[in-house]
């Protein structure tokens, strides 16, 4: 409740240039555990479908928290085997996360979470999970102990699961499609690390999006121009700790139920569908550079930029034109 409380209060808006006949619009709001800002020009519509797509948000926060003792998640997570109905939403979502633990071959997985709370990622008490508890969590986890069936969904005995890796994903392509559908041509939305672009500036312009370098978190390590797309990034250095000189970040291996460690630090997706930037960011991040530009190769409905522990930046030839390196410490390579 004092979660909600705090976040509405932080909702507010700015119209940045009140009497040109295109204002831009401001709403900041906190939401899924980040800080999200949402922008758009126009009159009056304008801010009425930004104080909508505000309310959306938090409806879907409210759903998909696994936290909140009231959410549909945490419902889920406490039945013990019980069948549970959802909203349509939920079972969206978790027929999304179902159909990308297959297509990843098990890199991205929501029954994750019992191993991600094990490690303190939820509560924000890290630790380090000893081996036993790590293979003991590993027995419930895998898309298999998840049955949806239209809007009932039944979790296996000792099975939890987390939407952190996919709903603000889900989230942005709620909001795109509320603020399209209130038409409007120019809005971007920025929910943390989960970007959507609406049209492009009002002047015809494609939006700048700075894409963060995970070894300056005052400079960008590129830039990316785009429009009506999607642009996700995932990175070990968005939540992480430190304990006896060895640094554990949060996106996990669930092959192994500790943190990936497959030489890539940033993984950015860019797609029409945030839920598919958003799924696939953290699943190319835990398969590492050889399986995910073979995923790439496999499934090419996207595009994306890959940051290496080496210092290198691989880009898919289909941003080569949108993509300008501006740290030029890392070598550039634009793949096929
Ligand atoms: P993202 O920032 O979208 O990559 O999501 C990372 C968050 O998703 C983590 O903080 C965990 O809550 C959860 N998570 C960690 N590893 C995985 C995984 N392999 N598949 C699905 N969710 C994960
Ligand atoms: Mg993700």
């Amino acid at each position: 409740m004092k979660k909600l409380l705090a976040a509405l209060l932080a909702v507010c808006f700015c119209g940045l240039a009140g009497c040109a006949k295109k204002a831009e619009y401001k709403v900041e709001l906190y939401a899924m555990d980040t800080v999200m800002t949402l922008s758009a020009y126009g009159g009056q519509d304008a801010k009425n479908a930004l104080a909508d797509a505000a309310a959306e948000i938090m409806r879907l926060d409210n759903l998909f928290s696994a936290s909140r003792a009231d959410g549909e998640i945490s419902r889920l997570n406490a039945a013990e085997g019980a069948a549970v109905e959802v909203s349509q939403d939920t079972a969206q979502v978790i027929a999304a996360a179902k159909a990308y633990t297959q297509l990843t071959d098990g890199a991205f997985d929501i029954t994750i979470y019992p191993l991600v709370n094990a490690w303190g990622f939820v509560s924000k008490n890290y630790t380090v999970p000893d081996e036993k508890t790590v293979a003991s969590l590993l027995r419930t986890t895998g898309a298999n102990n998840i049955d949806l069936s239209g809007q009932t969904v039944v979790l296996k005995k000792g099975a939890q699961i987390g939407l952190g890796a996919i709903a603000k994903g889900y989230a942005s392509d709620r909001v795109a499609e509320l603020l399209r559908g209130s038409g409007l041509k120019s809005a971007l939305v920025v929910l943390g690390g989960n970007v959507y672009a609406i049209g492009a500036h009002t002047d015809g312009s494609p939006w700048r999006i700075g894409i963060a370098d995970p070894l300056d978190s005052v400079h960008s390590a590129a830039m990316l121009t785009v429009v009506d797309a999607a642009v996700v990034t995932s990175g070990g250095y968005h939540r992480y700790f430190v304990q006896d000189g060895v640094t554990y970040q949060h996106i996990l291996d669930p092959r192994t139920g500790r943190p990936a460690d497959n030489g890539l630090i940033s993984v950015t997706i860019v797609s029409p569908s945030g839920t598919q930037a958003d799924a696939l960011s953290t699943a190319l991040y835990v398969m590492g550079e050889k399986k995910a530009l073979a995923y790439h190769k496999a499934n090419p409905n996207f595009d994306y930029i890959l940051i290496t522990d080496d210092y290198r930046i691989l880009v898919s030839a289909g941003l080569e034109d949108a993509f300008t390196l501006i740290n030029t410490e890392y070598e550039l390579c634009v793949i096929d």
